[in-house]
Parts: C-alpha cells; structure tokens; sequence
C-alpha cells in the first residue's frame, strides 16, 4: 500500500501522524511511505530521518493525495484539502465528526473511507487510540488550569496546592476517565482538593481503590454539580460519550455561580464542550472569560507537546495502521472494535453515534 504522512495545518499543531521508526516499520512490511516536506519538524524528526527510514519526502499535499492509498494526519482535514481526497482513498485520522457538521458533509461528498482514531475500540470497549492523547491532556488540564489561577494569567491569584497555612484549591473534575485520572493525579500530587465525578459506578469505584486521600470520587449529577461548581477554583471537563456529542453540564446561569478568577479547562470541546460557554480556542489564543471566569478549551491540547505526544500517538496507531496496510481495510473490519473506527464509507455514514448527531441515516 502507498501510505502518505501530511504535514499538519491547523494552527499551532505540531505533531505528526508517523515517526521515522513507523516508516521502517511499513517498510518493512514491504509498504512505500510519502512524507511531506517538513512534515515532522515540530516534533524534532527532520526530513533526512524519515529518508532514512525509508520514506519519500514530497513538497505538497497535493502530491501526497494524489499518490496514496492511505493518507495519514493527526487532526481532521481542513477546508483547502477537502478538494484533494480522492475517491477511494482511506483517511485515517482523527476526525471528530459528531462536533462537526459541516467537516462530516464535506467528507461524505468526497467518496473516500473515513477511518477515525478516537471511535476504534479495543476488546474491553475502551478507546486505544484516544487514549495517548487523553493522557497528556488530562495531565496538561491541570497544569494549564493551575497557570491560569495566577494573578499575572487573570486568575485569582491562588496556588494549586497552598502552603502551609492556607488552604489548597478545589479543583473539580467532571468525568474519571481517562482524562479526568490524569488530570486527578496531577492536582493531587500538586497538593489540590480534588473531587472527580463519574456516572460509571464501577470506575467510581476504581477511583475510590486508587487516588490519594485528597481526592474524592462521587456519583456524578445535575445536582451535585450545580453546588460544587460554586466553590471550586478549577473544573475540569473530561466526560465522553463515545463518538456523541459532550452533554452540556454547566449551564451560563451555573457558570454566573462561580467565584471570579475562577477557571474551567474544557477538555471536551473537541466533542462539542461540557459548558454552555464553551468555543474551541487555539494554542496562539487559548483563553477568554466568561462571567470573570477564565475558559481554556483549546482543541488539540497535545499539540503543545508534540514531542511528548507524537510518540505517544504513534505507539497507539501504528498497529492499525500496519492492519490496514498488510490486509487492506475491509479485512480489518472483522474485528469488530475496529470497525467502529469507520465513521463513512463514500457518502454513507457508518457511525452510529455521528448520524445521531445529525438525525442522519445511518
Ligand atoms: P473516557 O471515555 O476515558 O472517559 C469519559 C468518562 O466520562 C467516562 O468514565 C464516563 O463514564 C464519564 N461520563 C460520561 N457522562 C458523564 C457525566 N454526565 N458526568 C460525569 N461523567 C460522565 O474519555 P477520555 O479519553 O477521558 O476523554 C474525555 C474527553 O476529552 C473526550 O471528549 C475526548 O474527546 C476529549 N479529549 C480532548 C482533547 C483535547 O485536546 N481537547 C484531548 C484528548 C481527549
């Protein structure tokens, strides 16, 4: 198969959708690999690494559509490269369709198979390829959070953790996947009181087994939020409805609640967002404020760690990318965790929770 890496373009991402080593590893496979030019910069691999390994470096994306079976990006394809994809030809990226109409009907009129990262499924049900990512911003959540409590970030001044004599932040954490252990971990360590909410009794209670004593793990509800989110001084976002649309848990009159300087991480706001103030942010131009409460909901957080998270993507792809590769995608989808990774095939929608999105035939 002829696999082509494309160079990201969404503003400030960084990462890169194989590693020099991947290139080996489909080489080897006895597969031909086209990298864009530059294409691995922001995560420290150059051109003559990806030679190396074995790949082809072409100038444009244009040259990469036109040659591959199978393109690979990290994020969704933008708006100049919706007239690139050719038929038939699989796109394996993140695509995040349910929070994203207008992408989803764009994609459909391009007769191509959409293969997305964050719906594939293990045998256990969880989501191997949103997982990497889900780790570093969860981890980021919090430290981005604990930045903007600063005085100079517009925050109110606080210290995640206190010192001795003053009381620690309460940090807040809607969601105990993923996302919300990593972004627990971090604020426990960093000496926050910590509570996480889940709906999922049985991750209630792993939490409970395994977080420190300054965390809490309670039974999530309307309810319990509305009160909490008045005294919390970070909430972070972290709920996921496999491939659905984020419900919206903290609506603008409970955000009106909350205590000035106060910030929320909205983790989920590639799914839409958990607040009703919510809108995607970008690296260059992260935040803005709400009722003098801070909102960070930046769309591809680990892009701000590319070399971080580059490799922590690729662990996770490179698998089913070989899968596709060697037995081509319809083999692939035998297995049945895999196929929910194919969100369309030409102009049908495959993924269940997309078309519910959109009251879409499915
Ligand atoms: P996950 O499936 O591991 O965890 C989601 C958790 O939310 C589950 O435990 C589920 O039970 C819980 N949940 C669902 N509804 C809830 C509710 N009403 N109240 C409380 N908990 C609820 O998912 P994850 O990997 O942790 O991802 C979480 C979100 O973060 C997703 O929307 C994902 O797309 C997003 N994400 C965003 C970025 C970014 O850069 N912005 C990066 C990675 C992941």
């Amino acid at each position: 198969m002829i696999i082509g890496i494309l160079k990201e373009i969404k503003p400030q991402e960084n990462r890169v959708s194989m590693t020099p080593s991947g290139v080996d590893m489909m080489k080897t496979n006895g597969h031909t690999v086209y990298v864009e030019k530059n294409a691995g910069l922001g995560s420290g691999f150059e051109d003559h690494l990806y030679i190396k390994a074995g790949a082809a470096i072409l100038d444009t994306p244009e040259e990469i559509y036109g040659i591959s079976d199978m393109v690979m990006h990290v994020k969704e394809p933008q708006e100049s490269e919706f007239s690139l994809i050719k038929k038939g030809q699989i796109v394996f990226t993140y695509l995040h369709l349910a929070a994203d109409k207008d992408l989803t009907h764009a994609l459909l009129k391009t007769g191509s198979i959409g293969i997305a990262y964050e719906t594939i499924e293990d045998r256990n049900g969880r989501l191997p390829l949103l997982a990497p990512m889900s780790e570093v911003a969860g981890r980021l959540a919090t430290q981005q959070g604990a930045k903007y409590l600063e005085r100079t970030f517009g925050g109110q001044g606080l210290l995640l953790g206190g010192v001795t004599g003053t009381p620690p932040a309460n940090v807040l954490i809607i969601g105990g996947g993923v996302v919300g252990i990593h972004a627990a971990r971090v604020a426990c360590g960093m000496g926050a009181n910590v509570t996480v909410l889940d709906m999922n009794l049985d991750r209630l209670r792993y939490l409970s087994e395994i977080m420190p004593a300054n965390c809490q793990a309670l039974m999530s509800s309307p309810a319990l939020i509305k009160d909490l989110v008045k005294t919390s001084d970070l909430v972070v976002g972290a709920v996921l409805i496999a491939g659905a649309k984020a419900p919206k848990l903290i609506t603008k009159q409970m955000l009106s609640t909350m205590k000035k300087g106060s910030v929320i991480v909205d983790v989920a706001i590639d799914q839409g967002g958990c607040f009703e103030t919510s809108r995607p942010t970008t690296h260059g131009d992260p935040v803005y404020e709400v009722d003098g409460v801070i909102h960070y909901s930046v769309a591809n957080m680990p892009g701000a760690v590319p070399l971080t998270s580059t490799i922590a993507l690729t662990n996770a792809t490179l698998p089913y990318a070989l899968k596709i590769a060697n037995n081509g995608w319809k083999a692939v989808c035998k297995d049945h965790g895999f196929a929910k990774g194919v969100n369309y095939v030409s102009d049908k929608l495959v993924c269940k929770p997309v078309a519910d999105a959109f009251s879409m035939n499915y």
